[in-house]
């Protein structure tokens, strides 16, 4: 049964399905961040050698960060040993920026691995780090289902790049 426009197209031009597929990284938006060269402009944090920090563009608190391999794949198994010990070691990083910066007074640290556990960006692992405040869900104002955060994603990156490097550069 034919679902829709999308699907006529995809039966009807069977070469663009092959595109779409062999296109995929580059339609990944943590490639395309990666791969833009400025980090500024695309709110990477901090790169380190197989992983890198980048801010949520959807946060759902301020300084909410992700933290991935450069590579493009979507499942732990498919990280090597390499890639996995350092997203454990920028985890400890992110949690000491967070602390010296924004003193949380806890976080949320996860993956959503699938559709099914709320992945945004499913073809990409990413871990979460959310830095939490007593009471944040109190005063954060909602609006059309999507919480507002008060600080804009520049002005955070403005202010936690320079904790970032400075951590980073002590060791
Ligand atoms: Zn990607």
């Amino acid at each position: 049964m034919l679902g829709g426009k999308e699907t006529l197209e995809h039966l009807w031009t069977p070469w663009r399905m092959e595109y779409i597929l062999s296109e995929k990284p580059r339609e990944c938006p943590f490639c395309r961040a990666v791969e833009a060269g400025d980090d500024r402009a695309c709110h990477i944090v901090y790169r380190g050698e197989h992983c890198f920090v980048i801010l949520n563009k959807y946060p759902y608190n301020n300084g909410h960060l992700m933290i991935l391999p450069y590579r493009h794949v979507a499942e732990l198994h498919e990280m090597t040993p390499e890639e996995r010990r350092e997203m454990m070691e920028l985890l400890e990083l992110c949690v000491r920026v967070l602390r010296q910066s924004s003193r949380p007074d806890g976080f949320n640290v996860g993956l959503n691995l699938g559709e099914a556990a709320g992945a945004g960006v499913q073809c990409h692992i990413h871990v979460h780090v959310v830095p939490r405040w007593h009471g944040d869900t109190n005063y954060m104002t909602v609006v059309n289902g999507v919480r507002v955060i008060p600080e804009l994603l520049d002005e955070t990156w403005e202010r936690l790049k320079p904790v970032f490097d400075a951590l980073t550069s002590q060791h």
